[in-house]
């Protein structure tokens, strides 16, 4: 088998039936705002009132009550992201969280199916540690810079040139990327997961400015990549400044993928998951959150006395994910993401290596 074919050729090659064939037809629903949907909508309006218009809603409802029965019926699961928009975050989702906790929250549902609201390596992250359900993601081009910054012949040149030096590689790589890798991390672990390798230098691709604010607080020698998170690398320390200057009471919580400088001044940094977690712990009167923009929004709906500032960067990625995408993929069942078993197996590895650190 010649080792470059794709795994859409490979599936093609074995004739694997499509995920429709396997799940059978659905027919499509009617989407119209009638009593019933409007009554039984009304509980999720009530959690996303502050973002949706009331005269917008009809607009949304008919998706939202198609999408709650059409998983039940397909015995689906639908994961949102926390960068997700408040209507699929508080009104579609089953499980939500950053890419890790998605992905391993997954695997303890009673789903065949997962329906994944983010972006391409988060769906693969999915499958990797589910790799005996359905994994469908409604936009298959939702990608990410980060993730695309880098490939697998990339990570084997950087090895080739650095002998030796362990290579920690950020979840938000493809599996390509993950199965050229000694070990995965998160936004959340990756000073831990450095800090517990033997070595002294460390490889820890493929964001340069994670990897720059891991080395801020390490004694190792950390080599990097030039990946950047085009929503994070927008802030700057000046704006966060301005902000900080014309209310000094702001908090002001900023996520790692942010340059040095911009983490510097913000009073607290961490992965999504920590970040929402310190604005529910700690109730700080104003915030703002150093991230992409939705999730504001989704954390104001769960906070209430928490007044939110929103210098709004939206990730173009995450966007492309919507009502009538998720609807159509639970109708046609695409569409399905699939990985080389030969990269997935090696890919795996690197992320349970992770998985079982933080046991
Ligand atoms: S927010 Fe940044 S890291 Fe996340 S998917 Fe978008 S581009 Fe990638």
């Amino acid at each position: 088998m010649n080792m470059l074919q794709t795994a859409k050729e490979i599936r093609t090659a074995q004739s694997v039936p499509s995920a429709l064939e396997r799940f059978g037809d659905i027919d499509m629903p009617d989407l119209e705002y009638t009593p019933a949907v409007a009554r039984e909508t009304e509980h999720l309006y009530a959690r996303v009132k502050d973002h949706i218009p009331a005269i917008e809603w009809p607009v949304f409802a008919p998706y939202v009550h198609a999408i709650n029965r059409l998983k039940k019926e397909r015995g689906a699961v639908i994961l949102a992201h926390n960068y997700q928009t408040p209507e699929i975050f508080h009104c579609v989702s089953d499980i939500v969280g950053d890419s890790l906790q998605l992905a391993r929250e997954a695997g303890t549902v009673d789903a065949e199916i997962i329906v994944q609201c983010g972006v391409h390596f988060m769906a693969e992250t999915s499958k990797l540690l589910n790799p005996e359900k359905t994994v469908l993601i409604p936009d298959m081009k939702a990608g990410c810079s980060l993730s695309e910054s880098i490939t697998g012949a990339d990570v084997r040149r950087l090895k080739v040139a650095n002998p030796g030096v362990p290579v920690v590689t950020y979840v938000n790589t493809s599996a390509d990327v993950k199965a050229e890798t000694d070990i995965c991390c998160t936004s959340s672990n990756a000073l831990a997961i450095v800090e517990s390798l033997e070595e002294d230098t460390v490889l820890c691709i493929p964001d340069e400015y994670l990897a720059m604010n891991i080395a801020k607080q390490t004694s190792k020698k950390i080599l990097t990549w030039k990946g950047h998170c085009e929503v994070h690398e927008r802030f700057t320390a000046d704006e966060l400044l301005a902000y900080k200057e014309a209310d000094p009471n702001i908090q002001i919580i900023g996520h790692p993928e942010c340059h040095p400088d911009v983490i510097e001044v913000c009073d607290f940094s961490g992965s999504t998951s920590g970040m929402i977690n310190y604005v529910k712990e700690e109730r700080p009167q104003k915030v703002l959150l150093v991230t992409e923009c939705s999730m504001a929004s989704n954390v104001e709906a769960e906070t209430p006395g928490v007044e939110f500032v929103k210098p709004c960067n939206l990730c173009p990625h995450m966007k492309r994910i919507t009502l009538p995408k998720i609807l159509d993929s639970l109708v046609f069942m695409k569409e399905e993401v699939t990985i080389d078993p030969r990269i997935a197996d090696r890919a795996r590895l690197a992320v349970e290596r992770m998985v079982n650190l933080g046991k």
